[in-house]
């Protein structure tokens, strides 16, 4: 047998773990979307149907619903039901236009829809398109934007505010006079929407009250018929009828489990989280019969739902749970790394990767098979993940993921079919479970959030007020650091970067670096190594360059004979100066040659060990974020 020396070993699995990583993206990019599945409606039962051919035998008459991209249909809830009636209400102030376009007794549909400047959905009653509800960011309410049969129910009905305009046509962004409309229901507020038709009836289109009674038309097209009568039906009634669709499904699903086990040969860890995606995941493995674990990460930012909803699971399934905890660290790390953003997520890496990597890696040290919940529909960029991919974080584990194909939908639908313990905080009108304050939330969550659990969300909105003024907190664009999209751009202008602990000046060969902590020196002199010989207290002799750190004002200069150098001793400088326990950086490290030493920013390095690869840089939050990310 060959015995390769330490430091060869630790190149070749370095290869081994950045070909890996080169495998994922170059898959994350070629992979193919998921195709949309159709979607019909059968008339005389008023329900949905997945695959029209196996039900032709209990349904004459279907329609094809027509969903926005993704399309990723779900269940609307009761909560979500009363919020959407309160939609139509607030928008137009007719009780009986809510009970009509919005039925309490049947089986409805929602469609998370882009375009607005917060949470928006689609909303489906009868197989039709009634209308949009969408958040409104200032007034902080739900309101609708009726559309097709919604607004042809409203003009036929004479319900919530219409009108008929002399005209033909009803172009789009066309600003229609007062003098041509002939009759109709206005509102008095501006910017309320109303349902129009052109005097022939032949197009129908909806508008927005402006100034001086304009109607200024948003959306037209050829009018479609008013609501069809319904019948109540309920989601149990759809699971059934679907059961033939569903069970077909979920048994392509155990095949492939079973598949990826026999392929890859490791222990099955279900990494549960809560939502329902992962409970059907961990139903799947379940009736594989294979022998699995239960994984679950406590980020410490969970709903007191999800608890309770675990020790549903450990009865239902009779397994012992495995156990990550993050305990208080998003609320240490914020005094240090500031609040998450949508581009800033040290979150991610602190309480859930670090917690994450630190049991399984040391439970499964030969790696392991981690089945999850994801799944194409969500987003664009899931849509286009593998379906088995190597895990980036462990080394030798492999990501499994079932449910890539699933519509939001088809796991509801397995979910009651198989009375499965869903997490009760569904019911509330959340849509999506997880960290209760995430920057990923739309302001429509985080006002639920604040409803629903006051204690968690106060103690964010305190820790956001120390670094964002009252505005920006109530408006929620602490949740962006660069950038803001949309149309809340229009709410800030604000200085970039000028919040994040860390502001940087990168100046050729030299980078300036101004932080909001102190670093530990003992540490820096370490982490140094990384980069060469040290040889004073803050130089380092390197292959290329001579390295040198010095206070200069109430920051740091930092000169290399390259800008990368000089940023990655930035990156050595923050990080010993910013922590956030995550211990990515020694998982990561593929020598060993890094350890912890003590808690908060404490490292020594081994320079016999260290090979300079910077890949425990790569996995730190700090490093990533407030230096090679940060734009300042
Ligand atoms: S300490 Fe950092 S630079 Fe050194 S071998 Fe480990 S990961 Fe690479
Ligand atoms: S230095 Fe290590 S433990 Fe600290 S934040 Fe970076 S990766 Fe996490």
């Amino acid at each position: 047998m060959v015995v390769f020396p330490e430091r060869i070993k630790a190149r070749i699995f370095l290869f081994i773990k950045l070909s890996s990583y080169i495998e994922y993206i170059i898959k994350l990019i070629t992979a193919a979307r998921v195709e949309p599945v159709p979607l019909y409606w059968c008339t005389e039962l008023n329900l949905p149907v997945l695959d029209a051919r196996k039900i032709a035998s209990k349904c004459d008459v279907f329609t094809e619903v027509k969903l926005t991209q993704p399309a990723d249909p779900r269940p609307a809830f009761s909560a979500d039901i009363e919020i959407t009636r309160g939609a139509v209400i607030n928008e137009f102030g007719d009780v009986k236009l809510a009970e009509r376009l919005i039925p309490r007794d049947e089986v409805v549909l929602l469609n998370k829809i882009p375009g607005y400047a917060d949470q928006a959905d689609e909303v489906v009653v009868r197989g039709r398109t009634v209308g949009h509800r969408f958040y409104d960011v200032v007034k902080r309410r739900w309101r609708f934007r009726p559309l097709y049969e919604g607004v042809a129910t409203m003009l036929q009905e004479r319900l919530g505010f219409w009108a008929v305009v002399d005209m033909s046509e009803l172009p789009e962004r066309y600003d229609i006079h007062p003098d041509r409309i002939l009759e109709g229901e206005l509102p008095r507020e501006k910017f309320r929407h109303v349902a129009l038709a052109t005097k022939d009836g032949r197009i129908h289109g909806v508008a927005k009250l402006f100034r001086g009674g304009r109607l200024h038309v948003i959306k037209s097209w050829r009018a479609k018929t008013p609501l069809p009568p319904g019948r109540p039906s309920t989601f149990s009634e759809v699971a059934e009828l679907n059961r033939e669709h569903i069970e077909e499904l979920a048994s392509e699903a155990v095949k492939f489990i079973r598949e990826v086990a026999e392929k890859y040969k490791k222990p099955i860890v279900v990494s549960y989280s809560g939502g329902k995606d992962s409970l059907v995941a961990l139903d799947l493995v379940a009736r594989s019969g294979l022998e699995f674990y239960v994984y679950f990460n406590d980020t410490g930012l969970e709903p007191p739902e999800t608890y309770k909803n675990l020790e549903a699971i450990r009865e239902k399934y009779g397994v012992e749970v495995i156990v990550g905890a993050a305990g208080d660290r998003f609320w240490r790390a914020m005094k240090l790394f500031g609040p998450p953003a949508r581009d800033y997520r040290w979150c991610c890496k602190v309480i859930k990767l670090g917690p994450t990597t630190e049991v399984l890696k040391a439970k499964f040290p030969q790696g392991y098979i981690s089945v999850v919940g994801q799944r194409g529909a969500e987003s664009f960029l899931r849509a286009r993940l593998p379906k088995v991919s190597q895990s980036k974080w462990v080394a030798g584990s492999v990501v499994a993921a079932p449910l890539q194909e699933w519509t939001a939908l088809e796991v509801w639908l397995y979910i009651y079919l198989h009375k499965l313990p869903y997490n009760p905080a569904y019911e509330r009108g959340f849509d999506r479970l997880g960290c209760v304050v995430c920057p990923a939330n739309e302001l429509a969550e985080l006002d639920l959030v604040k409803r629903s659990y006051p204690d968690v969300y106060e103690k964010m909105e305190t820790a956001l007020r120390y670094r964002f003024s009252e505005k920006e907190v109530e408006m929620g664009l602490w949740r962006w650091r660069g950038r803001i999209p949309g149309d809340m751009a229009r709410w800030v202008k604000r200085e970039k970067g000028a919040e994040l602990p860390v502001r940087l000046r990168v100046d050729g060969g030299e980078v300036r670096v101004e932080m909001d902590a102190e670093p530990d020196p003992a540490t820096l002199r370490h982490l140094l190594k990384m980069l060469g010989t040290v040889e004073g207290e803050y130089v380092v002799r390197g292959k290329r360059s001579v390295v040198k750190l010095e206070r200069r004002g109430s920051g740091w200069a930092i000169s290399a004979g390259d800008g990368k150098t000089a940023l990655d001793a930035a990156g050595l400088l923050v990080r010993s100066a910013i922590c956030g326990d995550c211990d990515l950086c020694v998982h990561w490290c593929p020598t060993g040659a890094l350890k912890r030493t003590g808690p908060g920013r404490r490292f020594e390095v081994d320079e016999n060990k260290c090979i300079g690869c910077l890949l425990c840089s790569a996995a730190c939050p700090a490093a990533q974020y407030l230096v090679y990310r940060n734009e300042g």
